[in-house]
């Protein structure tokens, strides 16, 4: 089987944490624990009058990338709850196509 890969273009990732909540009710992890977690560059002034404030979400070592859904032919959880369609999911050839298509602000977890 072709090797799969989450992209996140977080470029319009909002910090909303609906990823998180997906993933933790998928890998069925209690409270602190996290499958992925939305890390936060906190704004700061990176020239007058603009700012820049990063939300970035991070798979962990507990991500299995949702191989029983995709079995049953569903998205992962995390990319299903994703309401700014900021994750995607496929064969790592094709979310490095789309990384490279998407420019900056792109992060890929291969696993
Ligand atoms: S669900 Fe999407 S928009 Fe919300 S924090 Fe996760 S990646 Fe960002
Ligand atoms: S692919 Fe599945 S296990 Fe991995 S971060 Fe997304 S929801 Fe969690």
């Amino acid at each position: 089987m072709t090797k799969q890969a989450l992209l996140f273009n977080y470029e319009y990732c909002s910090g909303c944490k609906s990823c998180e909540i997906a993933c933790r009710n998928h890998l069925n992890l209690g409270l602190g624990e996290w499958g992925i977690k939305v890390t936060e560059v906190a704004p700061f002034e990176i020239a007058p009058s603009k700012m820049e404030w990063i939300y970035q979400p991070v798979p962990t070592r507990l991500c299995d990338l949702c191989e029983d859904r995709v079995e049953e032919g569903r998205k992962p959880a995390c990319v299903h709850n994703c309401l700014a369609f900021c994750i995607e999911y496929g064969a790592i050839e094709d979310m490095v196509a789309r990384a490279a298509e998407l420019g900056s602000r792109v992060s890929l977890f291969l696993p």
